[in-house]
C-alpha cells in the first residue's frame, strides 16, 4: 500500500494481562454515547430534565387554574399578580430549556450520523487498517478465556484472527495464539521464527498487523564514514556476505583521503492525486487556477494546517485528457512525510471542491507522486531529499586500499555505470549497487523498505583530477526518502541504529535537520559502497572475494555483488 495512516501507539504493550487490560484503549463510543453538550452540566442530565419538566407542568397547571378563577370572577387577565408573574417566567424558562435541549440533541444526532457516513468514504479511512475492526471486540472480551478455547474459536472461524489483540487485551498472547491457530490451520509449524523477545504492543496499529513472530536480521557496522567533518558508524541490516565489509573498505578509502562532503539540494515529499472533469478544458481551468500565485498562497494555508511541519512548496500539474494530476510537494520536518502530505492534499481537495464542484476525485494517489515505483518524475524532479555527495580519493589510497588505479576506475565507471546502464534503458540506475547500501541502512533504521525503489536512484560519476593522479567520485541521489520520526523508526532496534548515527527522533533546534542528515549519510554510504565495488570490478576481484566471504567467511573481503 502506498498510503497509510498511523495510529498513536496503543497501550497494549505489557506482557502482563492485568496491566494490559488496564492500559487498553477505551472502546470507541457508539453514536449513542458520543460527547454531548449536556455532558458539561453539573448534575445528571435526567435530573435537570425532570426538574424543568416538572417546573413547566406545575407552572402551566397553576396558571390555568388561576386564569379560570379570574374568568369566573370577571377579573381582567392582564392584571397579573406576583405568583402569576413567577409562574409565567417559570413557563418561559423551562420552555427555553426543553426546546434547546431536545433541539440540540436532535441536530447533534443528525450531524453525527452524517459525519459517520463521510468518514466511511474518506480515502484515508479506506486505506486505514483498523486496530479494532469490530467494535464489539474493542473490549478484551476473551481475556478470561483459556488459550485452547480461543485457538479453537480462531481455527473454526468464529473469532477473527485480526481481532485477537483487542479481544484478548495482550498483544504477546494474541501473537502466540494466532501462531498456534495458523499452525493448526496450515498444518505447518513456524519453529524457526522467534516469538519471544519482541514488544508486540509497539507495532500494533502502527507497523504490522496480525503478527506471529519476527524475522531476525544481522546488523553489521561499517565505518567510520567521514562526512562533512563528522564521523558516522553505519548500521547495515543485511544477509549478503561482503556488503558490510565492502562498504567498510570504501569508508576507509574516503577517510584516508580526508573525508567526503555532501549537499542537500532539495527537500520535498510528494503526493499527486488525480481528479477528473467532464472536459479537458475544465481540467485545464483547475490547472491554471492552481498556477495562479494568489490561489497557491491560499491553498498553502489550507495545506499547512495538516501539520506543524508540513509546508507546501509547489504543485506540479500534468493533464491526460480530462484527468488532472496534481503533484503536491512539501517539506515534512523529520518525518518521511507520506502521511503528512496525504493529509494536506486531502484538505486542499476538500477546499477546491467548493470552487470546482464538478471535480471528481478519482484517487488521492494518481501515481504521478510517484511512490515505490521506478519513475522518471522522481529521477528528474526529485522526491524526498535530493542529495549529492562527493570525495577526492588520493592516488596512493586508490592503490593501497582499493588495489586498483584511477584510470581503471574511471574507465569501468564510464563503460559500466554510464554506457552500460544507458543501453539497458536504466531509469535512475546509473550506479553499481546503490540499492544494496540503501536497503541495508533503510532496514536497520526503520525506513520504509519499499521506498528503496526510488531512494536508490543514483548516478555515480568518476573523473581523474589533479593532473590525472587523484579520483573525484560523486553519487547524486535525487529521491532519498527518509525520516527519523514515525513508522518503524520508533521501534527499539531501529531507534538504537538511528541513535548510533546521532539522528534519533525529531530535531528540536531545527525540525527536519535529522532527516536531512540521515539522507546525506545514506548518500555517503552509497559513495563508499560504489567506490569499493567498482574497485573490486576494476581489479577483477569480485568473484574471488565472494567465494571467500559468501562461502567460508574466514576473512574479510572487499567486494559486494551488484
Ligand atoms: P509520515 O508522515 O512520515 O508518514 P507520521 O504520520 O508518523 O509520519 O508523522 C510524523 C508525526 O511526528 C506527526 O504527528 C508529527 O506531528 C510528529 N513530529 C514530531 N516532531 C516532528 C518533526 N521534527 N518533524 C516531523 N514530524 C514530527
Amino acid at each position: 500500500m502506498e498510503t497509510r495512516r498511523r495510529f498513536p501507539p496503543p497501550s497494549c504493550t505489557s506482557p502482563s494481562p492485568a496491566s494490559t487490560l488496564r492500559s487498553l484503549p477505551a472502546a470507541p463510543r457508539s453514536s449513542g454515547d458520543r460527547i454531548q453538550a449536556s455532558d458539561a452540566l453539573p448534575i445528571p442530565i435526567r435530573h435537570t430534565n425532570l426538574l424543568f419538566s416538572l417546573l413547566f407542568v406545575c407552572s402551566i397547571v397553576f396558571l390555568m387554574r388561576r386564569w379560570r378563577d379570574k374568568v369566573r370572577e370577571s377579573i381582567p387577565l392582564h392584571a397579573v399578580d406576583l405568583s402569576e408573574l413567577v409562574s409565567i417566567i417559570s413557563v418561559v424558562a423551562s420552555l427555553i430549556y426543553l426546546i434547546s435541549f431536545f433541539g440540540i440533541a436532535i441536530v447533534q444526532s443528525i450531524v453525527s450520523s452524517h459525519e459517520d457516513e463521510v468518514d466511511d468514504f474518506l480515502p484515508d479511512s479506506k486505506m486505514t487498517p483498523s486496530p479494532a475492526p469490530s467494535s464489539d471486540l474493542a473490549m478484551p472480551v476473551l481475556a478470561g478465556r483459556e488459550d485452547e478455547d480461543i485457538i479453537a474459536a480462531v481455527v473454526a472461524g468464529k473469532t477473527p484472527s485480526y481481532a485477537l489483540e483487542s479481544a484478548i487485551g495482550d498483544c504477546h498472547r494474541a501473537a502466540e495464539i494466532r501462531r498456534e491457530a495458523i499452525r493448526r490451520i496450515s498444518g505447518r509449524g513456524l519453529d524457526g521464527l522467534p516469538l519471544e523477545g519482541f514488544d508486540y504492543g509497539s507495532i500494533l496499529g502502527q507497523c504490522c498487523e496480525m503478527p506471529v513472530g519476527y524475522v531476525q536480521l544481522p546488523v553489521g557496522i561499517a565505518g567510520p564514514l567521514i562526512l562533512d567533518g563528522r564521523e558516522h558508524y553505519l548500521p547495515m541490516a543485511t544477509t549478503e556476505g561482503c556488503l558490510v565489509a565492502s562498504t567498510n573498505r570504501g569508508c576507509k578509502a574516503i577517510a584516508e583521503s580526508g573525508g567526503a562532503a555532501s549537499v542537500v539540494l532539495r527537500d520535498a515529499m510528494t503526493r499527486a492525486p488525480v481528479v477528473r472533469f467532464l472536459t479537458a478544458a475544465r481540467a485545464a481551468e483547475l490547472k491554471f487556477f492552481l498556477e495562479e500565485p494568489t490561489n497557491f498562497d491560499n491553498l498553502s494555508v489550507i495545506f499547512n494546517r495538516s501539520s506543524r511541519f508540513a509546508r507546501l512548496q509547489d504543485i506540479q500539474c500534468a493533464l491526460v485528457g480530462r484527468n488532472l494530476y496534481m503533484r503536491f510537494c512539501c517539506t515534512t520536518g523529520d518525518a518521511m512525510g507520506m502521511n503528512m502530505v496525504s493529509k494536506g492534499v486531502q484538505n486542499v481537495l476538500d477546499y477546491i471542491q467548493n470552487d470546482f464542484p464538478d471535480m471528481d476525485v478519482i484517487s488521492l494517489s494518481g501515481n504521478f507522486c510517484s511512490d515505490k515505483k521506478s519513475s522518471a518524475v522522481n529521477w528528474i524532479l526529485g522526491r524526498g531529499k535530493s542529495v549529492v555527495c562527493e570525495a577526492v580519493i588520493k592516488e596512493e589510497v586508490v592503490k593501497k586500499v582499493l588495489k586498483t588505479s584511477v584510470s581503471a576506475l574511471v574507465e569501468v565507471n564510464t563503460i559500466k555505470n554510464l554506457a552500460g546502464s544507458a543501453i539497458a534503458g536504466a531509469l535512475g540506475g546509473f550506479n553499481a549497487h546503490a540499492s544494496n547500501i540503501v536497503s541495508a541502512i533503510f532496514i536497520a533504521t526503520g525506513q520504509d523498505p519499499a521506498q528503496n525503489v526510488e531512494s536508490s536512484h543514483c548516478i555515480t560519476m568518476m573523473e581523474a583530477v589533479n593532473d590525472g593522479k587523484d579520483l573525484h567520485i560523486s553519487a547524486t541521489m535525487p529521491s532519498t526518502e527518509v525520516g527519523t520520526v514515525g513508522g518503524g523508526t520508533q521501534l527499539a532496534s531501529q531507534s538504537a541504529c538511528l541513535d548510533l548515527l546521532g539522528v534519533k527522533g525529531a530535531c528540536m533546534e531545527s525540525p527536519g535537520a535529522n532527516a536531512r542528515l540521515l539522507a546525506t549519510i545514506v548518500a555517503g554510504a552509497v559513495l563508499a559502497g560504489e567506490l569499493s565495488l567498482m574497485s573490486a570490478l576494476a581489479a577483477g576481484q569480485l568473484v574471488k572475494s565472494h567465494m571467500k566471504y559468501n562461502r567460508s567467511c574466514k576473512d574479510t573481503s572487499k567486494a559486494a555483488s551488484n
